[in-house]
């Protein structure tokens, strides 16, 4: 008999090992951003095209490589991080296994050039799957840039397992999120197919949080500050009032990097014991220092638990800690003298350059246009030259030329009867019923006796919740055939929710043509939705319905037209020609309650002339 065993050639012993450590692109960019901070990177910039699937690259400003080097991190097990066995219980570093390279390079198309501040000229080297094709002598900026291509480009049983770009790119801002969080002294940036997601300046750790999470976020923090001989603490807890329904913003950092843990989370809910509602969860920010050599750093790379010598005294602390910073927060509500001044309003305007603001042109907007069929009377205002004569305000604010204006002229205008006909007026001689929008968020249309202003987003939800709630009641909706069944897994957990709500859901124009214990195949979708809005729509349905109570019928019914009602809305930020416009103003006040949104918000103000004179005084 002959032996049996050999040894895996490098390329499938890279395969076999990227399986652990890339599971999808977000891995990729963990791994890479890591690398970018052990590198001493000041300055990170990402850029990722369809959820990191084809493409995922990032640049850094940090010390470069070596020629040598260059080719060398490609190797499995190469690293610069540790040297021996010892040093792993005083790491400082992020990485220290040196296999997420190895494993990227296996699995891609990677590119890399890079450059130290001593060399004349970079290295680049291309390499796929394992194999390097080229390398040469590069012009490149000090720092590297690692792009990669066609993530499982060769695995394509592992290509098809990713999930919609929209699942993905959660993935993706997750992890970029926490990297983010924990180093708030280095500059990000995210761009996602060409548009920016995050601009993150160097800040410290307050403005980093704000700066993610947006302005609001600030007046709800609340600090913790803690230093005994085992653990130092700092960071934020959210105020109680702001506590969430859904687990949002609960990070732990322990020595810069992000963990889970359930048993510290325990800790947190403890403190804020009696200060909750109902299904609430608070949101923290807390980051832990301890001794390196108190945990067990041997962490895999993907996995975000970890195992403390003193768990127990950790809890504690950490209990007592947030305890405390929650009662002075109480005792002092309104002074808070940890609060950042640099985030308030900045008063000091001598020291600022003065700047116009900026004015953002509705390109589809010419209230000035004379309607095709109107009733014959055309006010002198509406003339095209008295439309220029307006543009002429924005004069020097706006980098377009003037045929972008001509442009706009083209506009035709559906008709002025909305509003008028809904608020008694008639439109002889008014400017009543144009509509135009405001900030890409914002419906304003003219009444006679003053401006309506319309939240567009909360306006379309509670224009779809009224329509699906009709659909699951009395009359089920119509659905699109899908040219291709969407086959979507899910967890055990949400299967039985998803049987729970089926029904509900084939009367709003799903139409489910399996059902299996692991996930479920669609061959049938409402016709408000696109197929690739499906499997997000349904996910955020499944977490809503999770922290909902369940069983009650009529509560989960409710549940789902406010979920999938939010998920479909037309959001901030899209731009809406004029018939949209004016198709959501006709739905709205054709719907039974058009002031609030499904979420209890106000829908819309108006502000009357009365009102306006009152300013003018
Ligand atoms: P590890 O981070 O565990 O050492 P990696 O495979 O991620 O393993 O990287 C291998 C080596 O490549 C690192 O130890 C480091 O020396 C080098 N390297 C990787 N990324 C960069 C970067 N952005 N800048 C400089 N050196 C880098
Ligand atoms: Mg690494």
């Amino acid at each position: 008999m002959t032996d049996v065993i050999h040894l895996l050639p490098d390329h499938v012993a890279n395969q076999i090992a990227a399986g652990e450590v890339v599971q999808r692109p977000a891995s990729v960019i963990k791994e890479l951003l890591e690398n970018a901070i052990d590198a001493c990177g000041t300055n990170i910039k990402i850029l990722v095209k369809e959820a990191g699937k084809t493409l995922i690259q990032v640049t850094d400003n940090g010390k470069g490589m070596s020629v040598t080097d260059a080719r060398l991190c490609f190797e499995r097990h190469a690293t610069s991080k540790i040297n021996s066995a010892e040093d792993l219980f005083s790491l400082k570093t992020k990485g220290f296994r040196g296999e997420a390279l190895a494993s990227i390079a296996a699995i891609a198309h990677v590119e890399l050039k890079s450059r130290r501040q001593d060399d004349e000229v970079g290295t680049c080297i291309k390499i796929e799957g394992s194999e390097v094709t080229s390398q040469e002598a590069c012009v490149t900026p000090v720092g590297t840039t690692i792009c990669v291509k066609n993530l499982f480009y060769n695995i394509p049983a592992r290509r098809n397992f990713l999930k919609s770009d929209t699942v993905e790119l959660r993935h993706v801002i997750d992890e970029f999120q926490r990297v983010a969080l924990a180093h708030p002294a280095i500059q990000f940036s995210l761009f996602h197919n060409g548009s920016e997601l995050f601009q993150l300046p160097e800040a410290n750790y307050r403005q980093r949080i704000v700066n993610i999470f947006g302005g609001k976020t600030n007046e709800k923090l609340v600090p913790v500050e803690e230093d005994t001989a085992i653990v130092k603490i700092h960071g934020f807890v959210g105020k109680p009032e702001f506590a969430k329904k859904g687990r949002g913003e609960q990070f732990f950092f322990v020595n810069d990097r992000f963990i889970k843990s359930p048993y510290l989370n325990h800790a947190v809910t403890a403190a804020f014991e009696g200060l909750l509602k109902d299904k609430a969860y608070p949101s923290y920010f807390l980051f832990l220092d301890v001794d390196p050599k108190s945990i067990d750093i041997n962490i895999h790379p993907t996995k975000t638990e970890i195992k403390f010598d003193d768990e127990h005294a950790l809890y504690t602390i950490l209990r007592s800690s947030i305890k405390h910073s929650l009662g002075q927060f109480n005792v002092a509500p309104v002074l808070d003298f940890d609060r950042d001044s640099s985030l308030d309003t900045p008063y000091d305007f001598s020291q600022k350059e003065i700047t116009p603001p900026k004015v953002e042109v509705d390109p589809n907007f010419n209230p000035f246009k004379t309607e095709r069929s109107g009733g014959g009377y055309t006010p002198n205002y509406r003339t095209e030259k008295s439309a220029g004569s307006w543009q002429s305000l924005y004069n020097g604010l706006r980098s377009e030329g003037t045929e972008s204006f001509s442009e706009r002229t083209q506009v035709e205008f559906e008709s002025d009867q909305v509003t008028g006909n809904l608020f008694g007026l008639k439109d002889e001689g008014e400017a009543g019923g144009t509509t135009f929008q405001l900030n890409k968020k914002y419906i304003v249309t003219t009444l006679k006796s003053g401006i309506l202003v319309i939240d567009q987003q909360r306006a379309h939800t509670r224009i779809l919740y009224e329509e699906l709630l009709k659909n699951i009641t009395v009359t089920s909706a119509v659905s699109q055939q899908l040219l291709f069944p969407l086959s979507i897994q899910f967890s055990t957990n949400e299967m039985e929710l998803l049987k729970e709500i089926k029904d509900s859901l084939e009367q709003t124009g799903f139409i489910f043509s399996e059902v299996k214990k692991d996930g479920v195949e669609i061959s049938g979708i409402p016709t408000l939705i696109s197929e690739s809005e499906v499997e997000i729509l349904l996910e955020q349905l499944l977490l809503d319905l999770e922290n909902e109570v369940p069983g009650a019928a009529f509560s989960q019914v409710d549940t789902l037209a406010k979920s999938l009602s939010r998920g479909m809305a037309v959001k901030s930020g899209t731009a809406l020609n004029i018939a949209e416009q004016q198709n959501i103003v006709n739905s709205l006040f054709a719907c039974k309650e058009s002031s609030v949104s499904p979420f209890n918000k106000p829908v819309f103000i108006t502000l009357t002339v009365d009102e306006l004179d009152k300013k003018f005084m």
